[in-house]
């Protein structure tokens, strides 16, 4: 094997390993096809991560178009290229999470130099504004018709610049009106931001404003306002954030009758009960104790995150027996995160390891992840055991991965093995995070702010 393997594991990955570091996101997928005899065995898994996003959450963690872009690159890029225009530009119409991915990948493509990626762009531009419906979708129906010529539009004006943005605001305020162009398109806002109101409006005119709209508009209804007291509240009379604002100023008596209700007429389970999760009171853990085993998932997540935020000996104990039964495990690894002591540190990791690990998007780890890194913030002395770096390879969220890296480093537990992989992780925010940290590693060419 050679010498130069970076990451000082001498075993290749399998392919079915590369396939779960490549749904996570993770660097160690770009670290194995640099490092590996021959990437292009690879090519297979690679087009397949390219083709079908798995980011946990697109709106938070961002596409992953500079991450599959290298991956597609170390296993001879051209034909992965191909068949993402071909995907991006075919008959079939993919999934919103798929169409912002493939054109993020697409993007970097035409950064790279290629000009046939940066031509699909435009074709897609075209496609979608030919066929955009003239009359906006009724307010309940969710269309994202305009998010994906935003998103297509934003990728054309990072290429092109000026020029690209003024072709695209007069065409598209030619063929909707600029009203339209205004309120449905995020790429308005983004270029506004960019460029400048003035040099936007000089292109598409001068900005309406709302109260010259027209009557038929998508504006959505404006929310109430005024103040909900606890009969709203318990007669499901309140949103939920009306229902947050009640608990956090309400008297710890209003807040107990609302535990109560809840416990007592679970059937009825208003919407608004979710205001309790941000109660400033301890709340009775008898009440807490009889939420957490109804048969209700809402209920039982609104007293774990009460007992969390509040934690005591008594609650912790209910986290330990919850794990000897082998029930809620999902919530017995939260509750004992955030009311642990030192010593059990261990019990909570193999409580961790336990867990089924999939090659599937999965929320409950998520939850785990939260919890490990909640777990580290409560105890003093930096961490004796391995959770942290279990958790940065098994999690499916690289936002919460970041912070399991930040808090590895801040507590001296960050290898070199990770610390190397995080400079080609998929979300951006971790990379700068590892370029901050280690300056003196090399950088990798293209990688945005290196
Ligand atoms: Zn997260």
């Amino acid at each position: 094997m050679s010498g130069t393997r970076v990451c000082g594991r001498l075993a290749p990955m399998t392919k079915a390993e590369l396939r779960n570091a490549l749904v996570r996101g993770l660097g160690s997928a770009l670290v194995e096809l640099e490092t590996c005899q021959d990437p292009h065995q690879h090519h297979d898994v690679v087009l397949a991560a390219c083709l079908r996003s798995t980011v946990f959450d697109a709106q938070v963690e961002g596409d992953r178009g500079w991450y599959l872009h290298k991956a597609a690159t170390a296993v001879g890029g051209g034909s992965v290229e191909e068949a993402v225009i071909a995907t991006l530009l075919g008959p079939r119409r993919v999934g919103s999470a798929d169409h912002v991915q493939l054109c993020a990948i697409v993007h970097q493509f035409a950064v790279a130099g290629s000009q046939g990626a940066h031509a699909a762009l435009g074709q897609h531009y075209q496609v979608l504004l030919d066929t955009m419906p003239q009359d906006p979708p009724p307010p309940d129906v969710y269309d994202d018709t305009w998010d994906r010529l935003s998103c297509v539009c934003h990728h054309l004006v990072e290429l092109g610049g000026w020029d690209a943005c003024e072709q695209i605001l007069h065409e598209v305020s030619t063929a909707h009106s600029p009203y339209v162009l205004q309120r449905r398109s995020w790429f308005y806002d983004d270029v506004v931001d960019e460029f400048g109101k003035d040099r936007v409006e000089a292109v598409v005119g001068t900005t309406v404003e709302a109260s010259q709209a027209p009557a038929s508009g998508p504006d959505t209804p404006r929310r109430p306002t005024s103040p909900v007291t606890l009969d709203d509240l318990l007669a499901g009379r309140a949103e939920r954030y009306q229902a947050m604002q009640f608990v956090q100023s309400a008297t710890e008596q209003d807040v107990n009758r609302l535990l109560e209700a809840a416990v007592r007429e679970p059937d009825r389970r208003p919407r608004s009960l979710w205001g309790l999760r941000k109660s400033p009171y301890p709340l009775d853990d008898d009440l807490l104790f009889a939420l957490a085993r109804n048969d209700d998932e809402y209920l039982r997540d609104i007293a774990f995150t009460v007992m969390g935020n509040h934690p005591s000996p008594t609650r912790r104990g209910l986290a330990l027996a919850l794990l000897d039964t082998g029930e809620q495990t999902i919530n017995a690894i939260d509750l004992l995160a955030r009311t642990m002591v030192a010593s059990d540190e261990q019990r909570l990791c193999d409580a961790v390891k336990s867990l089924p690990v999939g090659d599937e998007v999965d929320g409950d780890w998520h939850s785990v992840c939260w919890a490990a890194n909640a777990s580290v913030e409560r105890l003093d002395d930096n961490p004796t055991t391995d959770l942290l770096q279990y958790v940065y390879r098994q999690g499916y969220c690289s936002v919460c991965r970041s912070g399991t890296v930040r808090l590895m480093h801040d507590t001296g537990v960050l290898p070199d093995t990770i610390m190397n992989e995080c400079l080609r992780d998929s979300y951006e925010e971790t990379r700068q995070l590892a370029r901050t940290l280690a300056p003196s590693a090399p950088g990798l060419d293209g990688s945005p702010g290196s």
